[in-house]
C-alpha cells in the first residue's frame, strides 16, 4: 500500500505519509500534508478506508480524488485528529488559530 504525492509522484508507505501530516483543521475536516521529498503542500481529508484529496472552497473542503487505504480509520478529537491503520496511530494537532 503506497500513497502518492501528486506533485512529484513519489510514493510513500503509510508510516512515512501520515508522519508528514500536520495541521488538522476541524471546521473543514481537512489535514495539511507536506511532501518529505519535494516540499509540496497538499490538503486532504482522512476518510474511513480512504484518503480524499481536494481543495478548501467557500468554507468547505471539496474532495476531488480518492485513494483507497484499506483499514484506515479516523477519530476526531477536540484539538486533534487521530489517524489509525493496523496497530498504529498518528496524532495530527489542530492549528491554534483557525480562520473561518
Ligand atoms: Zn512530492
Amino acid at each position: 500500500m503506497l500513497i502518492p504525492c501528486y506533485a512529484c509522484e513519489s510514493r510513500f508507505r503509510p508510516d512515512e505519509f501520515f508522519g508528514a501530516c500536520h495541521d488538522y483543521h476541524r471546521g473543514l475536516d481537512q489535514v495539511a500534508w507536506t511532501c518529505p521529498r519535494c516540499g509540496n503542500r497538499d490538503d486532504l481529508r482522512v476518510l474511513p478506508g480512504a484518503l480524499g484529496f481536494g481543495y478548501p472552497r467557500r468554507g468547505r473542503f471539496d474532495v476531488h480524488d480518492r485513494v483507497r487505504v484499506p483499514g484506515l480509520r479516523r477519530h476526531r478529537q477536540e484539538l486533534r485528529l487521530d489517524i489509525s491503520l493496523d496497530e498504529k496511530v498518528w496524532r495530527v494537532p489542530s492549528r491554534v488559530r483557525q480562520a473561518v
